[in-house]
Parts: C-alpha cells; structure tokens; sequence
C-alpha cells in the first residue's frame, strides 16, 4: 500500500516516491524530473523548507530528498519546477 498525504482540506493523496539515484550517480533535480515552471522560483514556492544550521541557513524542497548534504540543497533562485505552489 502506497503511503498517503494529507492535503489542507483533508483530502488523502498517495506520496510519490522518487526514484533513488544508483550508486555513485547524483540526484536528478526535480526540474528535470517534473519540467519546469515559467516565470517563478523556488523562492516563493509552498513546498520551500528552510533549515537554519551552525549560523547559516540551508534551504531544502519538501518533495524531494532532505539530507544533511548539499547534494540536496537547492537554491531560491532556482527556476520553479512542475510541482510549484504558490506560498
Ligand atoms: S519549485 Fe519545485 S523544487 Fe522548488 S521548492 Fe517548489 S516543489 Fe521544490
């Protein structure tokens, strides 16, 4: 059975799993993954998650990995990906 979100209104969802990278491979960014969206950034987008770490902020998507590695940092300026959401 697929694991599910829950959307505001309460609404179930299944969660898309990504595909994991093989060994040694670097993570495809979700913009190659889902396209990407014109004329916005990661910056205002819902799923933008902020880490605050050792005095310097590091900024993450909920949608995709979350490591403490900035292999799965992304950057604000980054050009929205299919999966955008305004804030
Ligand atoms: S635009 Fe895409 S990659 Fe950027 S934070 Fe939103 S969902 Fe994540």
């Amino acid at each position: 059975m697929k694991d599910m979100q829950l959307d505001i209104f309460g609404g179930a969802t299944p969660i898309e799993e990504l595909p994991k990278p093989t060994s040694g491979r670097k993570y495809k960014t979700m913009q190659r993954i889902y396209g990407t969206t014109e004329g916005k950034t990661c910056k205002t987008c819902r799923h933008l998650l902020r880490q605050h770490w050792n005095k310097r902020n590091y900024y993450k998507c909920e949608l995709w990995y979350i490591s403490s590695s900035e292999a799965t940092d992304i950057r604000l300026k980054n050009q929205a990906c299919g999966r955008y959401e305004k804030k």
